[in-house]
């Protein structure tokens, strides 16, 4: 018997303008997107947007229904247009950001378990670490790939 250890590293931000430029174009753009979300229920208006190799944006937010189940998170929102809309395009990073009444929230919000398995896959598509930033308004948190959200990730392809 062996023991394991699997060990997760990130940085720590305190505030947008402590991004390089394009990470704070992105997690900008994340908190633009909370203003596209549809959630009569939770009031909870999460953001997500996808950056491309070439540096194209897309956004997405989280989309609520009625039929509890058929509503959809921002982060699978976002990502699921980005593949539909440009398949042959790398996926590099994406940033979520979260509020409620027009404000966004301190704390980062982290993405489900869901949203973590789809970013994976999406990750092994582009054939390359995909960023992830989760964006607060007191604190930033990044990680280089999505295997530090989610380790041992099942991949089948
Ligand atoms: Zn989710």
């Amino acid at each position: 018997m062996t023991n394991k250890e699997i060990k997760i590293a990130w940085r720590e931000y305190y505030g947008l303008d402590e991004l390089d430029v394009q990470d704070r174009e992105l997690a900008q753009a994340a908190i633009d997107a909370t203003a596209l979300s549809y959630a009569p229920y939770s009031g909870f208006n999460v953001g997500a947007a996808v950056l491309f190799e070439d540096g194209e944006i897309v956004k997405g937010a989280n989309q609520e229904n009625a039929a509890y189940p058929s509503g959809l998170c921002a982060e699978r929102t976002a990502l699921f247009y980005a593949s539909a809309s440009r398949p042959d395009k790398a996926m590099t990073a994406i940033a979520i950001a979260a509020g409620q009444n027009g404000k966004i929230c301190d704390m980062p919000a982290t993405p489900c378990g869901a949203c973590r398995q789809v970013m994976a896959q999406y990750q092994t598509k582009s054939g390359r670490p995909m960023k992830v930033i989760l964006v607060g308004e007191k604190l930033i948190w990044s990680f280089d790939k999505v295997d530090d959200l989610l380790p041992l990730i099942f991949d089948s392809i």
